[in-house]
């Protein structure tokens, strides 16, 4: 069997959005599960809403997935000479012409079709005029005037197109530039793709593509046009919706290996799995399963996809991610075995790399900012004895585990007559600023002793200055 090519061809007038990525990963997957090749191009030929940026931001939001490509990228605006060439070469063949009509004239031929009660198109009044090329020749392609364009679909099935209804459209403008039909055509040929999984919003550009493939005596490439994503509501998937663009989900705390599991569900199936990751999906992943309706997106499916994910991976893997959050929230932490301790105590109760990164602040600030409501209610005169108790046997113990700290509870409780929570809760808010936080033993091992300390003591302080405070007032 011949080397699967598969590409991802962007148009770069914005971020990439999640359809795009879906229809990316696609390609990437069978490209990976065949090893064959995954080709990049950038189609930026419509240079007025084409930007930089947005190459930019999709080529960094195809990274940050993890999906990688073997070839490219290649910029559609550096491609014209080879455009031009099999432009020459449809004119040569006598595929394609050129033409001189004005808009006018064309406008004129459609009103007239249209009042024959045809469909609206050119007339092909200089197919046989064997103009040359000048100023305001247009080319257009020579299509057949009867018969059909069967679309071999392996998503839809086949679909039939009438040619007498496809007028011999412009491959090329007056001005040189190549149109976009030809420009995909002739890249896809010449970068050797010879299968396409995109959109169905392309479909109706499929047979004019087709027929550009035939005049050329070019292989066809297999095509699978997927349903578009929708949104909860089932129309077509926009910013209504939420968040449209991979970058923002990043923004939200979710992992590349849960977007890519919750991508690639909308819209391909294996029997009733709904978790997997990459490496499960490059080897289960095929054409035969990709579904034949339109999926919608769920954001809740995607949180709890990213709570699972969150808890197969191991604290090293997560540092990275969670580095990220942290310096969005200013902290600047490190990629160290603190920072993994952190994660241990987080991962259980984190469905988001926000919500972990929000939940980690604390053990980051030792100047603990306490929650008013809680200290109002937990860090009062009376918890004094108990917190200077606390810092001390702390303070005191040879080896800081979580045996020896249930023994620090267990002599505390004995000297004070006070229940374990009576403790510990007072405890929490001294050393987190609030009454949630993970279990305490777990947090007060992945804090550490010293801070731990310094943490209670300076819980100290403050309720004793508040009580000065309050003495006075
Ligand atoms: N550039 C097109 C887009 O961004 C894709 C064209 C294709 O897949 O053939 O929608």
């Amino acid at each position: 069997m011949d080397t699967i090519i598969t590409r991802f061809p962007p148009s770069p007038t914005g971020t990439l959005h999640i359809g795009g990525a879906r229809t990316a990963l696609f390609n990437w997957l069978y490209a990976r599960k065949t090893n064959g090749k995954f080709i990049l191009r950038i189609e930026d030929t419509d240079t007025a809403r084409s930007t930089k940026e947005s190459v930019d931001a999709i080529l960094e939001s195809l990274e940050w997935l993890g999906i990688d490509w073997d070839e490219g990228p290649y910029f559609q605006t550096e491609r014209y000479p080879i455009y031009n060439e099999y432009i020459e070469k449809l004119v040569e063949s006598g595929s394609a012409y050129y033409c001189s009509c004005t808009p006018d004239e064309v406008n004129a031929m459609r009103e007239e079709a249209k009042a024959r009660g045809l469909k609206p198109m050119y007339n092909g009044k200089c197919r046989q005029r064997k103009l040359t090329k000048s100023d305001n020749t247009v080319v257009r392609l020579k299509t057949p005037d009867s018969g059909v364009t069967i679309v071999k679909d392996i998503v839809k099935g086949d679909t039939a197109f009438q040619n007498s209804e496809m007028d011999d459209f412009i491959i090329q403008r007056s001005d040189g530039s190549a149109m976009y039909n030809l420009a995909v055509v002739i890249d896809d040929i010449t970068m050797g793709i010879n299968t396409i999984i995109r959109g169905d919003d392309h479909l109706i550009n499929t047979p004019k593509q087709m027929l550009i493939y035939k005049a050329l005596g070019a292989d066809m490439p297999v095509f699978g046009h997927v349903p578009m994503v929708l949104g909860s509501d089932k129309s077509r998937l926009s910013k209504r919706h939420g968040a449209m663009s991979v970058g923002e989900y990043k923004i939200l705390g979710f992992l590349p290996d849960a977007m890519i599991n919750y991508l690639v569900r909308l819209g391909w199936s294996h029997g009733d799995q709904e978790f997997f990751e990459k490496d499960d999906l490059i080897e289960k992943f095929d054409l035969e399963h990709l579904g034949r309706s339109a999926s919608m997106f769920d954001t809740d499916k995607l949180v709890s996809l990213n709570s699972k994910h969150i808890q197969n991976k191991t604290p090293e893997e997560l540092a990275g991610p969670l580095l990220f959050h942290l310096k969005n929230l200013g902290i600047d932490a490190k990629n160290d075995a603190f920072t993994r301790g952190v994660i241990e105590t987080l991962q259980p109760r984190s469905k988001t790399l926000v919500e972990m990164a929000k939940g980690a602040v604390f053990y980051y600030q030792d100047d603990v900012k306490f929650d008013e409501k809680a200290a109002k209610k937990f860090l009062k005169q009376d918890i004094l004895d108990v917190l200077q108790k606390s810092a001390d046997y702390i303070e005191g113990l040879e080896t800081y585990t979580q045996e020896s700290l249930e023994d620090v509870f267990k002599k505390i409780m004995a000297e004070t007559d006070l229940k374990f929570g009576k403790i510990a809760q007072p405890l929490r808010v001294a050393i987190t600023g609030t009454t949630v936080s993970p279990g305490i033993f777990e947090m007060l091992l992945a804090l550490g002793k010293d801070k731990t300390v310094l943490r209670i003591k300076r819980a100290i302080q403050f309720i004793s200055k508040s009580g000065l405070f309050q003495d006075k007032a």
